[in-house]
C-alpha cells in the first residue's frame, strides 16, 4: 500500500503527497479518511504519515496513520521538528519572560527550536543609553549569547531589509516546522520573505482591510526552498501550562538538567531544598539569573492554578 504525508487538510478531505514526490502542483492525491478513525477517536492530521489506497476516480481513502513524532494543537500539526520562535527586538519589545515561558511550552512537547529575533534593522547601534522600549546591539549580543549557551540556535532576521530568510531556510532544511510567537513580531512578513509565491497576510493589510487576522483557516504545508515543508499558519500566541506539572518543569529548562543530577533529593524543586545544585548555580551565575528567576515564577504559576482548579 503507498506511503504519503498529509500536506493538507480541508471539509474532510485530506491532501497526500506520496512518498518521495516533490510538493508541486497536482503532486497530491485528494483522499477520505476511513471511517474506522472516528471509532479509534484519532483524525488524520496536516503533517501525519499515512498509508493510502487510491481509488477508481484518481482519488484514495486514508487507511493508516503512522505512528506520530510530536502532536502541536495551535495549529494542529502531527510530526513537527522544528518550532522558530520568533520574537521581535523591539515592537513589541523583547519580553524575556514571556520568550522562557514559550520555551517551556516548546520544550514540553520534545520538539526542537530555532530562536529567531527579527526586526533586527530597529536595533540602535552601540551600547549606549537605549529607551525603555529600544534595543541596542550589544544587548541583543548578550541575549543571544545566553540562549546559545543553553544550546539553541539563534538567527537574527529583517525581513525589511532581507537579512537573515538564508540562516533560517538552512536551519529547517529536510524538517516540518512550525513558526510561533506573539502576534506583530513579525512572523508571516517572515514567511513571505522565504517561500516563493506565498502572500500571508500581514498586519498593516488586515487593518486596511478592516479585519481580524486570526480569522479560522485551513492549514496548509508548503514547500521550503531546498526542501521542508513549513506550516502556513503560525502557531501558539499565548499560553498557559495546564500540560507541565510542577515537578516537571525543571527538565523543561534545559541548562538546569546537567546540573539538577547533583540536587540531594530526587524531585528537588530547586526552591529551598538544601544542596539544591541549581540554586546554587544560579547563584553563583552558571545558570543566568533571568531565568531561575523566571522559573521560580512559573513554578508559583503552576502551583496557584492547582489551588484553583
Ligand atoms: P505577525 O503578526 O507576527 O505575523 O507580524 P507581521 O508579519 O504581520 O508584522 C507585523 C508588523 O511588523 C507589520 O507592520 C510589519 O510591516 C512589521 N515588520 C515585519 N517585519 C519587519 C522587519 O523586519 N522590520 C521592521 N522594521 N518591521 C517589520
Ligand atoms: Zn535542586
Amino acid at each position: 500500500m503507498p506511503q504519503g504525508s498529509i500536506v493538507k487538510a480541508l471539509s474532510g478531505y485530506y491532501y497526500v503527497l506520496p512518498e518521495g514526490a516533490p510538493l508541486e502542483e497536482g503532486n497530491t492525491v485528494t483522499c477520505r479518511g476511513r471511517g474506522v478513525f472516528k471509532n479509534k477517536k484519532i483524525t488524520p492530521l496536516v503533517g501525519d504519515r499515512v498509508m493510502y489506497e487510491e481509488t477508481e476516480n484518481g482519488e484514495g481513502t486514508v487507511t493508516e496513520i503512522l505512528p506520530r513524532t510530536s502532536e502541536l494543537i495551535r495549529p494542529p500539526i502531527a510530526n513537527v521538528n522544528i518550532v522558530v520562535l520568533v520574537f521581535s527586538v523591539t515592537e513589541p519589545v523583547l519580553n524575556l519572560q514571556l520568550l522562557d515561558k514559550f520555551l517551556v511550552h516548546i520544550e514540553h512537547t520534545g520538539i526542537d527550536v530555532v530562536l529567531c529575533f527579527t526586526k533586527s534593522d530597529l536595533l540602535l547601534e552601540g551600547s549606549g543609553d537605549a529607551l525603555p522600549k529600544e534595543m541596542t546591539m550589544s544587548e541583543l549580543d548578550r541575549i543571544t549569547a545566553l540562549y546559545e549557551a543553553i544550546g539553541y540556535p539563534v538567527v537574527r532576521t529583517s525581513s525589511r531589509r532581507g537579512v537573515g530568510v538564508e540562516a533560517i531556510l538552512h536551519h529547517l532544511e529536510g524538517t516540518i516546522s512550525v513558526f510561533a510567537g506573539q502576534s506583530g513580531v513579525g512572523k508571516s512578513s517572515l514567511l513571505n520573505k522565504m517561500i516563493a509565491g506565498i502572500d500571508l497576510e500581514t498586519n498593516e493589510i488586515s487593518q486596511r482591510l478592516g479585519r481580524g487576522k486570526h480569522t479560522t483557516r485551513h492549514v496548509e504545508l508548503l514547500p521550503l526552498e531546498g526542501g521542508g515543508l513549513v506550516a502556513d499558519t503560525p502557531g501558539f500566541s499565548q499560553l498557559d501550562f495546564m500540560e507541565v506539572e510542577a515537578d516537571g518543569l525543571g527538565a523543561c529548562f534545559r541548562e538546569f538538567a546537567a546540573v539538577a543530577e547533583g540536587c540531594r533529593f530526587r524531585g528537588c524543586l530547586h526552591l529551598h531544598e538544601p544542596d539544591c545544585k541549581v540554586r546554587i548555580a544560579a547563584a553563583d551565575g552558571t545558570i543566568a539569573a533571568s531565568r531561575y528567576e523566571h522559573y521560580l515564577l512559573f513554578l508559583a504559576e503552576i502551583k496557584d492554578r492547582k489551588r484553583r482548579y
